[in-house]
């Protein structure tokens, strides 16, 4: 099956082109006939799928063969994502596929100036991606227009809805046109009962469209669990980066000041490291994963909230330096790598006082990580286990969930002036935790499970070959 076949323009074939793609994702060779055809669509697929170009090319094509006549250049697609950096990705793609069509793009998100995404909005755009927060602002100071909307696009639906959007969504679905007379694409990770609801409302006579859940567990990620002490954890992983010579690595960390002080720890042992989370003003956020995607900074020390909507080409190394509390963040993590079918390397440094959470990844993945100590950092047996600090202020996950709903309620139901300058601060939330039920493994399509097993157990016998080496210099 080619590209070719899915009845797309040349302009947008030139552009996929251009990509280096050769052939559809399963998503994307299943959606995109679909909504050519303007049908509306209920997609169950993560992020690593290639979902992205799946809604987007037919998107583009739709707009592009219906040209309208209005100098004024009405809003008439909306793509709307629950976080800033996937909101900008998108942007990007749409930007990328749609380069060889007169159609015009641009993203708005909160925590940067609003003044220069007003003055975009004035030039005109045919397609608008948008975090629902500052889409509001927006609306509310009469800056946007949604009322000649022709397609609606949720991304990663579930997410918005763990975040506590639905509010959000509410208001902005009243600011569309009526909902048959537009296309409605909704993409989820998961179908949860909020979801199915939330879908009863928007879609009319939907497709549904599903592929292979968690992708991101694919057997073309290598995971590998290496048990070591909580006060070693730095040292090893400094060695591990200088040892196997990794080049881009991201590392996941629990709390905001953790990701701080390792990247500071990490530049201290030389290497050029740097840290992104939600406190991060937004231009830090995008400085940080530029000059990481362009290999300019080797670690990138993140919290959860990079664990979705980060695409970054080919990385092939993400380290947990802590597990996460909530075992599915463990799958959206290491999904950062092995993407559109690469491989991928995701290794957990795990202290007796994370055997628990790591029984709980096991569990969900129902597979065992290999497990290998480095010589030179076998755990103290004497080291008892402490208690994990579920969130600040010991706030647990429930509470944290509850608490970023209130917040969104609270502002969704303020009665703001319209003409105000007052901008969102809910789509800066760090991201709470998504509840994913399904976790299948997948077989990849290149190599047998046999061949799997050989390499990984090669690449973990190389690996503690070379610490074996690296741990003679200490
Ligand atoms: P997404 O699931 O949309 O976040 O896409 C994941 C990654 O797959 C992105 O880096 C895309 O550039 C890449 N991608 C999308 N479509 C294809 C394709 N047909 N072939 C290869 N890579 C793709």
């Amino acid at each position: 099956m080619s590209f070719e076949t899915l009845g797309l323009s040349v302009e947008l074939l030139r552009a996929i082109g251009e990509q280096g793609y050769n052939q559809p994702t399963p998503i994307q060779h299943k959606v995109i006939p679909i909504i050519l055809e303007g049908k509306d669509v209920m997609g169950g697929a993560q992020t690593g799928t290639g979902k992205t170009a799946g809604f987007t090319l037919p998107l583009l094509q739709r707009l592009f063969v219906t040209p309208i006549k209005n100098s004024r250049r009405p809003i008439r697609a909306l793509i709307l994502t629950p976080t800033r950096e996937l909101a900008a990705q998108v942007a990007d793609s749409v930007k990328t596929y749609g380069r060889h069509l007169p159609l015009q793009s641009t993203v708005i998100f909160g925590g940067v100036k609003i003044n220069p995404q007003i003055e975009k909005l004035r030039r005109g755009v045919d397609i608008l991606v948008a975090t629902p927060g500052r889409l509001l602002d927006h609306a509310n100071q009469k800056t946007v227009d949604l009322s000649k909307i022709e397609i609606l696009v949720l991304d990663e639906a579930d997410r918005m809805l763990d975040m506590g959007f639905i509010h959000d969504i509410r208001k902005v679905l009243a600011l569309l046109p009526k909902n048959n007379t537009r296309q409605n694409l909704l993409f989820s990770a998961t179908f949860s009962n909020e979801i199915k609801q939330l879908a009863d409302r928007l879609l009319n006579h939907p497709e549904l469209i599903e592929v292979e859940r968690c992708k991101t567990t694919a057997e073309q990620i290598e995971q590998v669990v290496h048990p070591v002490d909580k006060r070693r954890k730095r040292e090893l992983l400094s060695h591990m980066i200088g040892s196997l010579n990794w080049r881009q690595v991201l590392v996941f960390t629990r709390t905001k000041h953790g990701a701080n002080r390792l990247a500071q720890q990490l530049q201290k042992d030389g290497l050029s490291a740097t840290a992104i989370h939600g406190n991060k003003s937004q231009g830090a956020r995008t400085r940080a994963l530029s000059e990481f995607k362009s290999g300019k900074v080797r670690v990138l020390v993140a919290t959860d909230i990079a664990a979705r909507g980060l695409d970054i080409d080919q990385l092939p190394h993400v380290v947990n330096y802590e597990l996460p509390n909530v075992p599915e963040d463990y799958v959206h993590r290491i999904g950062r790598t092995g993407r559109a079918g690469n491989e991928g390397e995701a290794v957990s440094l795990v202290c007796v006082d994370e055997h628990k959470l790591l029984r709980d990844i096991e569990q969900l993945l129902k597979q065992k990580i290999p497990n290998v100590i480095i010589e030179g950092y076998e755990p103290d047996p004497s080291i008892q286990p402490e208690p994990i600090k579920q969130w600040r202020n010991g706030k647990d996950h429930a509470q944290r969930r509850k608490h970023t709903e209130s917040r969104s309620r609270n502002r969704s139901s303020t009665n703001r002036p319209s003409g105000t300058r007052q901008t969102s601060k809910s789509d800066q939330t760090e991201s709470p935790k998504p509840v994913h039920k399904h976790v299948r493994r997948k077989p990849s399509n290149t190599q047998t499970k046999s061949q799997r097993q050989h390499r990984r157990s090669n690449r973990v016998q190389e690996q503690a070959a070379l610490f074996k080496g690296g741990s003679q210099d200490k």
